[in-house]
Order: structure tokens, then sequence, then C-alpha cells
């Protein structure tokens, strides 16, 4: 079976926000107003997430991501990650990193072969500024623990002009000597973070900007594929954009989104959810409302446009 959009789009790949809550405080993330705390029995259990996310893979998702808030605050992150490895998926994460050296093992027994590790500076005061925590070498170290023990691992960093936009070629330059793959996001408006267009550094500003220092050689897209891929010739990494904002990549859209408290998205700029939570605990079956919320899944932006007044939850609900 599959899951097609009125667009055509085959749906195949399932983000699962496993927590509503961070240990970190990214300005452009967690909003001013920080939302409140949902309770524990609100939130999927890790069998609910096994069984709800089995009923996913039999309508054709053979790609999980497991995301947040951060997914390692779980106490039972471990337990869930490797229930999940019984299904026949590619199954990865997104992650801050700061805890990251407790699940090796837990990663390891699930076959995780791919991590996202999201850093937004090289240097320490400036990734305080950001995250608003104290964790830059912690985050760092794990970084280089996990590539040691053979993970691949890619970095998300959120460009933000004026803030670490100047950063740009240190991230490249950690390309030259390790094989990281560095992945600029731009950045994208969520509820209260103070998103201004102006402070988007685009892919196109960015791939000049980067090409004035490094002879780029542009790497093959693939299907599906949310961002533009490029290495410098004799580095062992590469680099990539992904432009939400200046070049969406929605035509080519496989996503799926589920909350930890268990409300679907089609779209991360989505107005409206489909809770499967509540009728999957009272025993109904889901798989109707899935492909209900499927149809219903809007060409680009959940059917907005790409403005600071745009509609949408937060990141930290929702998860990347
Ligand atoms: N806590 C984990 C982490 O930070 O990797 C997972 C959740 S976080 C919401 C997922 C990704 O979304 C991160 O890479 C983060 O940088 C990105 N993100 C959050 N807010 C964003 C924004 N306003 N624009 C672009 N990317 C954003
Ligand atoms: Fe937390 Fe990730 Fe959001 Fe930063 S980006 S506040 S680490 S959920």
């Amino acid at each position: 079976m599959s899951l097609f959009d009125t667009f055509g789009r085959v749906h195949n790949y399932l983000r699962i926000s496993l927590i509503d809550t961070c240990n970190f405080g990214c300005t452009y993330c967690v909003p001013q107003q920080k939302p409140g705390k949902k309770k524990a029995e609100e939130l999927m259990s890790a069998q609910e997430i096994y069984e709800i996310a089995g009923v996913f893979v039999g309508l054709g998702i053979d790609k999980i991501r497991l995301t947040g808030g951060e997914p390692t605050l779980r106490k039972d992150f471990g337990q869930i990650i490797r229930k999940l490895s019984e299904y026949p998926v590619q199954l990865t994460l997104t992650t801050n990193g700061f805890l990251l050296h407790q699940f090796i093992e837990d990663l390891e027994v699930a076959g995780v072969k791919s991590i996202n590790i999201s850093i937004d500076s090289l240097r320490e005061e400036r990734f305080k500024a950001i995250s608003k925590t104290t964790g830059f070498q912690t985050v760092y170290n794990n970084i280089f623990l996990l590539l040691e023990k053979g993970f691949h691992i890619k970095l998300n960093v959120v460009l933000m002009r004026g803030v670490n936009d100047d950063e740009a070629n240190d991230f490249i330059e950690l390309t030259r000597h390790y094989p990281l793959h560095i992945r600029f996001i731009e950045f994208m408006p969520f509820t209260d973070n103070e998103w201004e267009r102006n402070k988007v550094i685009s892919y196109q500003e960015l791939i000049e900007q980067l090409s004035e220092k490094h002879a780029l050689i542009k790497l093959p897209d693939q299907l599906h594929d949310t961002t533009k891929k490029y290495k410098v010739a004799g580095y062992k990494g590469t680099l990539a954009v992904i432009s939400s904002v200046s070049n969406p990549f929605c035509s080519g859209c496989n996503r799926l989104r589920i909350s930890a408290d268990g409300k679907m998205r089609n779209c991360l700029f989505a107005q409206t959810n489909m809770d499967l939570l509540t009728p999957f605990r009272n025993g109904e079956d889901i798989v109707s409302l899935i492909e209900q919320n499927v149809k219903a899944k809007a060409f680009q932006y959940g059917g907005q446009q790409m403005t600071p007044d745009i509609k949408n939850s937060q990141m930290l609900l929702i998860g990347g």
C-alpha cells in the first residue's frame, strides 16, 4: 500500500516527535513565550509509538526519523529506537547531540547508520548565546565520538544574518579533514521566533559567498532530496543547503509528521492536524484517518505564503 496525495506524491517518510520539550533554548526554535509542558499521559507511550508507527509502515513508510523537542530526553529513548528497528525501515534521528554518548549502544543495536546533529556555532560563547546552554564542548565531543564509532554524521546549521553567517567557512573547514556533512538550513518563520526575511541567508547568496573562497563541486540531487549538495575538491566531507524559504522542495515532498502527543501533520506548515492518538486509544482503526490527512495535503507550505505571518505551530511541538 502507498500513501498518495492529490498531487501524486507518494509518502514513505515519517518523522516522529518523541517529546515536546528540550534541554536547549535555541532562539530560532523556542518561542519567547515558552509553551506549557504536556502531561506525560498526553504523550504517546513507547508502546503507542511502536504500534502507531507500525500502522504507517503497513501503509508504505520505509524511513522513520525521531525528532522533538530533544528526542534523547525521553528516558525510554533507547527502548523506543530498539523497538522501531524491528520494522523494515531506515531509522534515523535529529538531535542536539548533548546526550548522545549515553545511547551509542542503543543506536548500534537499532542499526542506526546516519544521525543529524544540530550545532549552529563553533564558538563556545556564541553557541551559548544561540542555544542558551553551556553544552558546546559536550556536543562537539559527541560529534567526533559518534564519527569515530562509524556513524554517518550530518551537522545541521541554521544560518542567520548577523548571528552566525560569518562561520559558514569555518564549518566547511571541518569537512577538509573529517567526513562530516554540513547542512546549512535557511532560517524559517515559526510562531514567535523573531523571524525576518532579511535574516535569511538564501541558498543563492550562500553559494555565491562560499564560491569566492572555494571551488565548489555540485553533487547530483536525489529524488526527494531537501538539500542541494556540494563538496570542495579533495575535502573528506560535503556541504549542502536546505533552501526551504528561497527555493522550496515541496514538489518532491514525501514526508509526514506526528507530534509527541499523537497529532499527525501532513506538512511542517500545515494549519491543522489530525489526532491519531485518541482514536487509537479508543481502539479505532486509524488507517482511514491517515489516508484522509494525506489527501488533504496542500501543494506547498500548508497552502500558505512564506511571510512572517505564516501560521504554524512551534518547532518544539512539531519536530523539525
Ligand atoms: N532538538 C533536536 C535538534 O535540535 O536537532 C531535534 C528537533 S529540532 C526542532 C530539528 C531541527 O530543526 C534542528 O536541526 C533545528 O536546527 C531545526 N530548526 C528549528 N527551528 C528552525 C527554524 N526556525 N528554521 C530552520 N530550522 C530550524
Ligand atoms: Fe531544542 Fe532542537 Fe529546538 Fe534547539 S532546535 S531548542 S535543540 S528542539
